[in-house]
């Protein structure tokens, strides 16, 4: 089974520390989250984890996206859509998905880009890569203020603009080498959005990707998930360990999809122990079967203390080797 994180990682810019990074800091090209990112990955690493994220270090979820996407703004703490969305001519992400495949590889021989993580419907255990990770169409738009060129009444068409624009960034990702595409749709369980707009945005979203593609929805995905297994994407990620009820839905479900299966509470800074998240697991295997799950935290990691998010996904790749 392979294991993965659904994406952010606690670790803050750094400090330049060296007489090289100083002489940078002077002349202004220092990058401080550059490191950020390299000890982000080194902790997954060291966890274990076989398909790693670049940490989303730079701001959250929402923030990263709306201060470069054209037509969006981010202003003291609010995303806001003040014109027309429209694709970038460059990357938000694809240089610190590049820093991360270059650390990781330092690391272990193993990690791959574009590695094949499913091939004809079924997982590839073997492989190990990096996940790019873009906030989904409909969970950007709900989070931010529609301010002029688009009204309530034309929010479906924010999103769709905005569906063509993550598109572009999904392929850039892919070109620095990702090994899955993942978006967050946190607000699809919220009740606020409008499930076949969310359905179409993302299909377009995801057009032309040749590498696997995830969807992360956190929250409670029993009234939704039935749809959920309608979008166009392989893999459909979502929280057991914090929702326990989420369970039942796989339980009756006609499953068509690979089931990232959350299985760390990470709203909580209580470590599961290893025999805990085995429980869990095993009731996910006998719902789903264990050919059909990629295992990883409920959510981002980020809120949490260093140690524990370390040890949470320690404990949690510990647990998968009982599993077998
Ligand atoms: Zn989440």
């Amino acid at each position: 089974m392979l294991t993965t994180v659904v994406g952010s990682y606690p670790s803050p810019p750094q400090e330049p520390a060296s007489l090289g990074s100083k002489i940078s800091a002077l002349l202004g090209s220092f990058d401080p989250y550059k490191q950020a990112v390299e000890f982000a990955v080194q902790e997954q690493i060291a966890a274990g984890i076989d398909i790693i994220s670049t940490g989303q270090v730079r701001g959250d979820m929402i923030e990263i996206f709306s201060r470069d996407i054209t037509g969006m703004a981010w202003e003291e703490g609010t995303s806001k859509i003040k014109g027309k969305i429209l694709p970038l001519n460059y990357s938000i992400g694809a240089e610190d998905l590049q820093i991360a495949l270059k650390t990781a590889h330092k690391i272990s021989d193993n990690f791959h880009a574009s590695a094949g993580v499913i091939a004809n419907g079924k997982i590839n255990e073997d492989v190990k890569g990096v996940k790019g990770i873009i906030t989904g169409p409909t969970t950007l738009v709900l989070s931010s203020r529609l301010e002029g060129f688009y009204t309530m009444d034309d929010r479906d068409k924010a999103i769709i603009d905005l569906a063509y624009a993550l598109n572009k960034e999904a392929k850039y990702l892919e070109g620095a080498g990702a090994a899955i595409i993942q978006f967050d749709e946190p607000f699809l369980s919220t009740g606020m959005a409008d499930i076949p707009t969310a359905l179409k945005a993302i299909k377009i979203a995801c057009d032309g990707l040749k590498i696997p593609v995830a969807m992360h929805v956190c929250g409670d995905v029993t009234q939704i998930f039935g749809k959920l297994m309608k979008f166009p994407v392989d893999i459909v990620d979502c929280e057991f360990a914090g929702i326990k009820r989420n369970l039942e839905v796989l339980e009756n479900s006609d499953l068509k999809k690979i089931i990232g299966f959350g299985c760390v509470d990470t709203k909580t800074e209580n470590v599961e122990t290893p025999e805990e998240i085995h429980e869990l697991l095993r009731k996910g295997a006998e719902l789903v079967g264990v050919e059909n799950m990629m295992i990883d935290p409920d959510c981002g990691m980020r809120m949490l203390p260093e140690k524990v998010a370390y040890q949470k996904l320690k404990n949690m790749t510990e647990a998968l080797k009982w599993l077998s």
